[in-house]
């Protein structure tokens, strides 16, 4: 059994339902402490964090230190007799690896590990450092996660310069996509105040609803931004919209709009709330307005990463492969705030979060190929 095999099903086959790692991070650590990893738990509260990081050897080093970030943790099950075998015992069929976190990340994590073995022994003088930030808190609040870990970090003076990071990227094939940033997500919620009446005497009420509908029309019709080289335009989407008593003879007293930008870094939230407030004020409505922000989103400019991972990917699956910042958010956001250059690629993600969660078992080699070849690229020399 392949070396990344193994250790993707001894992962998969610990239960670490978010927060809790259930081990994993003691079993990687134990894996790395021989090559060299000096191994360093950060727990915050429930969460379980693990940075291990080895150095080069030379005395006067100046090579850069190249982190996979990743997560041990996975989503719940869910229905246990909906899955075709136990998702927490590895099972092999059909060509696949079915188990909870094959896809979403145990799989990425056990091909990091195992290419970091393979380049240490090849490259045992290689430059600059190698680190695993590792946390098991991604799925859920991530809240006492990497974001901790980036602060612990920043703390020691410790300043990464490339991350990879292990999240599903690819959609049909290993290699075929790999993302270099994450929208923002920005959301709000309007509520419109009217005068609540019967609906006989319109004169003696104000109908919020009304109100709000030519507003709706400004906002659906407004253009945020053109995005950029790297960006599609900021979205803006209403998700709820609820007005009304239930009552066929009543005028509501409120509507309320519930709304969400998904933006790209051509916008900043304080610019988009700016010209909410602005649209809203022409209507010169009797409004409260809420806002939430989610979360910032990030870019890597094309770069240094950004073309290693490209000609490994390249080399070792013959794809020339596509970069993208479609998707929800990721730990990358928090990475980015002290790394760079952050890059995130991984297995395809069509069964992530899913009742039979795979990857094809012929996708494990090339995925740490392309890790090992990366590391290669960056710290090798020569
Ligand atoms: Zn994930």
């Amino acid at each position: 059994m392949s070396a990344t095999l193994e250790l993707a099903k001894s992962l998969i086959e610990r239960r670490s339902v978010t927060p809790d790692d259930a081990g994993c991070q003691a079993l990687l650590a134990a894996r790395l402490a021989p090559l060299g990893f000096a191994c360093q738990p950060v727990d915050v509260g429930a969460v379980s964090n693990l940075w291990a990081e080895r150095r080069s050897a030379q005395a006067l080093d100046t090579g850069p230190l190249v982190v996979f970030a990743g997560h041990t943790d996975v989503v719940p099950s869910g229905p246990l007799d909906a899955w075709h075998s136990d998702p927490f015992k590895a099972t092999e069929r059909d060509g696949k690896l079915y188990g909870r976190g094959a896809a979403d990340m145990k799989s990425s994590i056990a091909a990091f590990v195992v290419a970091a073995e393979e380049f240490v022994a090849a490259n045992p003088q290689h430059r600059g450092g190698i680190a695993l930030l590792l946390t098991s808190d991604e799925e859920g609040p991530a809240t006492d996660g990497t974001v901790r870990v980036c602060e612990w970090l920043s703390e020691r003076g410790i300043r990464p310069d490339y991350c990879i990071v292990g999240e599903p990227t690819s959609v049909a094939r290993v290699g075929d996509m790999i993302k270099n940033g994450r929208r923002g997500t920005l959301s709000g919620r309007l509520t419109v105040k009217g005068v609540q009446g019967h609906i006989a005497y319109p004169q003696l009420a104000s109908n919020p609803i009304h109100r709000l509908a030519p507003l709706l029309a400004d906002l659906v019709a407004e253009r945020w931004d053109e995005g950029n080289e790297y960006y599609l335009p900021t979205s803006w989407q209403v998700s709820n919209i609820h007005g009304g008593t239930g009552a066929l003879n009543v005028i509501p007293g409120t509507v309320t709009l519930d709304f969400n930008f998904r933006f790209a870094t051509a916008s900043t939230p304080d610019e988009l709330k700016r010209r909410v407030a602005g649209i809203i004020e022409r209507h010169a409505l009797d409004h409260t307005l809420d806002w939430t922000l989610g979360g910032l989103p990030f870019l890597t400019a094309r770069g240094t990463l950004s073309r290693a991972l490209e000609q490994a990917i390249l080399e070792e699956t013959g794809l020339a492969t596509e970069l993208s910042t479609t998707g929800g958010t990721s730990d990358g956001r928090f990475i980015a705030k002290i790394c760079p250059e952050v890059i995130e690629f991984g297995p395809p993600n069509a069964s992530i979060h899913k009742i039979d969660e795979h990857i094809a078992l012929d996708a494990l080699e090339p995925l740490k190929n392309v890790y090992r070849r990366t590391l290669e690229i960056l710290l090798a020399g020569a």
